[in-house]
Parts: C-alpha cells; sequence; structure tokens
C-alpha cells in the first residue's frame, strides 16, 4: 500500500522526507501545501524541488476519503457522509455561528461503548479510523468551505471530537490527528479549540494529559454508578469517582481551568431536581473540593428505537436553573441542523450498507435492551435542601 501523506503529523512526515533523503524544511512546506492549501496533487505544489515533485508520486498519496453525501441545514450547518470502506461510513457535521465555526468530527465507524442513548452506539462497533481517515474530515471540510465561500483565510475555528465512536478508545490514531490540528504549519488552532469528549476511558485521560492536553469534554449522563452502569456501560469499567479524580489529574495539564461535563437530559431518567442536586453536590464536593466545571445540558435527540425521550423544555431549565443557582454554570445545547438530523447522537453513518447495521443492531437487541428505570439517588444527596 502506498503511504498516505494524510497519515502523518509534521514529525512523522520529517521522518518520512528523511528516508527519502531530504530535509526537514522540505517536509514543513509539503505539510503546509496539504494542510493549509488543501492541495492534493504533487504538480500544484511548485515550490518543492521539481526532483522531489517527480519523486513523490510513486511513493505517497494525498488522499482524502470519498464524499458519499451533503446535506446543507437551513441554518447552515452541513453534514457530510464520508465513505471508510467495507459498506461503513463516518459522519462530520460544520456549525456555523457568529463568531465562530465548529466541526464535530468522528474517531470511529460505529462504537463499542454502547450507550443507552446514542444511535452510534446502537450500532455497534466497527473499526477505528486512522489518523489519516480523522483528518481527513477537517482537511475536506475546511478546504470545500473555503471554496464555497469564496475566502482564503480559515473557517473552522473549533474541532470537536464529538462524531462517531470513542476518541479515546482510539488514542494511538487521535493524538497525531490532534497535533496536526494544533500544528501553526497544518490548521493552528488553540489548545482551547479543540476539544475531546470522551464517555470515560480513564487511563487514557491520564495520557492525553500528559501526550497532547487539550479542552476535555466528559459525558457524564448520571449522578451516580447504577444509573451512569446501565446508561454508559463503560461506568462499570471506571466508576463516577475514578473518573472525577482523572479529571482532576487531567486540569493542571489542561488549557482551560475547568472541564465540561455533558448531560443528555432523558425524560423521567436522569432529569429530576433530585438529579441535579446530585449532580452539584458531586462536583462540588467531589474528594473534599469538587471539580472546576461547567455542564452543558443536551437535550436528547430521539432516534428509532431507542426506547427514550427527551425531557420536556421546562424540566431541562429547571435542571439547568438547580445548577447554576448552585454555582455551576451551566448551558443548555442548542440544537442545530434538526431538519438534517445532524444533531448529537443522531450520527449513524451506516446509509452505505445497511445490512451489517441492522445485523448489529438486531444482535444488539437481543444482548442488551432492556427498560430504563429510575435508579435510585446515592444518599449523601438525599437530605441536599431544595435551593429553589
Ligand atoms: N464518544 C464520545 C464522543 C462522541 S458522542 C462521548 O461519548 O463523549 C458526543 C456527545 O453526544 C456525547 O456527550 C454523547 O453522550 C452525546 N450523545 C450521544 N447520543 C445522543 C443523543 N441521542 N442525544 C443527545 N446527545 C447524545
Ligand atoms: Fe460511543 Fe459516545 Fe455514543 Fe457512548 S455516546 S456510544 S461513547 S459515541
Amino acid at each position: 500500500m502506498t503511504v498516505n501523506l494524510l497519515d502523518f503529523d509534521l514529525e512523522g512526515l520529517a521522518g518520512f522526507c528523511e528516508q527519502l533523503g531530504e530535509k526537514r524544511f522540505r517536509a514543513v512546506q509539503l505539510f503546509r501545501w496539504i494542510h493549509q492549501k488543501g492541495a492534493s496533487r504533487f504538480e500544484e505544489m511548485t515550490d518543492l524541488a521539481k526532483s522531489l515533485r517527480e519523486k513523490l508520486p510513486s511513493v505517497c498519496t494525498v488522499s482524502g476519503l470519498p464524499v458519499l453525501s451533503r446535506q446543507d441545514s437551513a441554518d447552515g450547518t452541513i453534514k457530510w457522509l464520508f465513505d471508510v470502506g467495507d459498506g461503513n461510513a463516518v459522519e462530520t457535521v460544520f456549525i456555523p455561528e457568529d463568531d465562530r465555526g465548529t466541526l464535530c468530527v468522528s474517531s470511529q465507524a460505529g462504537c463499542a461503548v454502547g450507550c443507552r442513548f446514542c444511535s452510534t452506539g446502537h450500532q455497534g462497533f466497527s473499526r477505528n479510523l486512522t489518523t489519516g481517515e480523522i483528518l481527513a474530515q477537517l482537511w475536506y471540510a475546511e478546504h470545500y468551505l473555503r471554496r464555497h465561500l469564496g475566502t482564503a483565510d480559515r473557517v473552522i475555528t473549533n474541532v470537536v471530537m464529538m462524531g462517531m465512536g470513542e476518541p479515546l478508545q482510539n488514542y494511538g490514531a487521535l493524538v497525531p490527528a490532534l497535533r496536526v490540528m494544533l500544528d501553526d504549519h497544518g490548521y493552528g488552532l488553540s489548545r482551547r479549540r479543540v476539544t475531546v469528549s470522551t464517555s470515560g476511558v480513564v487511563p487514557m485521560i491520564d495520557r492525553l494529559a500528559k501526550d497532547c492536553p487539550v479542552a476535555l469534554a466528559v459525558s457524564l449522563h448520571a449522578t451516580n454508578d447504577a444509573l451512569r452502569d446501565v446508561l454508559v456501560p463503560l461506568n462499570r469499567k471506571y466508576p463516577i469517582a475514578e473518573l472525577l479524580d482523572a479529571c482532576l489529574r487531567y486540569l493542571p495539564a489542561a488549557p482551560r481551568d475547568f472541564i465540561t461535563f455533558e448531560y443528555c437530559m432523558l425524560d423521567g431518567v436522569n432529569d429530576q431536581p433530585e438529579h441535579a442536586r446530585e449532580l452539584l453536590a458531586l462536583l462540588r464536593q467531589h474528594a473534599g473540593r469538587g471539580v472546576p466545571a461547567k455542564v452543558n445540558l443536551i437535550p436528547f435527540n430521539p432516534f428509532p428505537d431507542s426506547g427514550l425521550k427527551c425531557s420536556p423544555r421546562p424540566v431541562v431549565l429547571r435542571f439547568g436553573q438547580i445548577l447554576n443557582e448552585g454555582g455551576i454554570v451551566t448551558t443548555v445545547r442548542k440544537t442545530r441542523g434538526d431538519d438534517i438530523d445532524a444533531a448529537c447522537g443522531q450520527l449513524a453513518g451506516d446509509v452505505l450498507d445497511r445490512t451489517n447495521a441492522a445485523r448489529r443492531l438486531a444482535q444488539r437487541r437481543v444482548d442488551s435492551v432492556h427498560p430504563i428505570r429510575v435508579v435510585p439517588l446515592a444518599r449523601h444527596s438525599r437530605n441536599e435542601e431544595d435551593p429553589a
């Protein structure tokens, strides 16, 4: 197989160039052509030595992913479906806002964590994406948007690893991809503007702090282990207290002085005022000092066969109010791209070959689907006074 240059961070590309007998500054030139200019054909890289331009096509390529479809939402959100082969596809979503352009990037085809409320999780796991496949989403989207908007300026200002898959279960491919996002010769994004969202792979949170600290979002969704074990099965391996300890260890290296906690609002499951009070107690009292935190409430996006409903708006607002009044800054995520199913948890990406996904889904139903119950709250919050 020929080498795909999208698989390399700058160090990797420098190593590859060295093997070809080329100096490091050639790698920098090549890297800038690829990521800053969106070039994929070596003949257009005019400041490379002619001999190198002629040599490269025989040893490497710059290969993006085939685009299966693009959907444009009325609110400006764009969703692409990329073919990753073998009947698998992944989705990437661009969300424009007044002061930023955010790209939501996938890290795996499917996901092995199997969260109860997540459509990707219901699909099961197909495979990890390579570094090149993670970066191809950003590379394609950025240069598509520049062409489309007729600008040479950067369009994507923020990346969130919140598409399909659990990024920290694809750590080896993730880290070089993050480095390219941050590299001044690549996309030049600041660490604060690149967010890894995780369901809580504790050892990898520690490694990320050392290898490539970026903003961290933790998908909490429940305030006690009994409920989180059901909603986010990874909790059985890394329970809440261990996860929050990992957050505390991450903070000194983090580009922000808080961790974002995502909390998907599920009607009658985790959305009651007692849950809000329990969450408040958890975040304020963990390890005797609390975890500096912001909370992002995500209205649940229903999908077929989930068996779950989104909490009514007043319930979401009441939940947020309890947290805000308790001193934890809490926001409710705006739903964007509703008309094109681009919201969190709706990224299914299986249109290329539904048979695989359908088979996996059927298997999972047999294995795991059981009705959700509201699990009793842990004792420490029961006696909390209602601040309202
Ligand atoms: N695997 C990572 C990142 C991808 S999921 C993680 O779990 O954090 C990105 C976010 O979307 C997570 O917070 C996830 O819990 C949330 N999500 C998944 N399905 C959802 C749904 N149906 N409705 C609302 N949010 C959902
Ligand atoms: Fe995987 Fe995240 Fe979906 Fe859970 S919420 S199944 S970790 S993608």
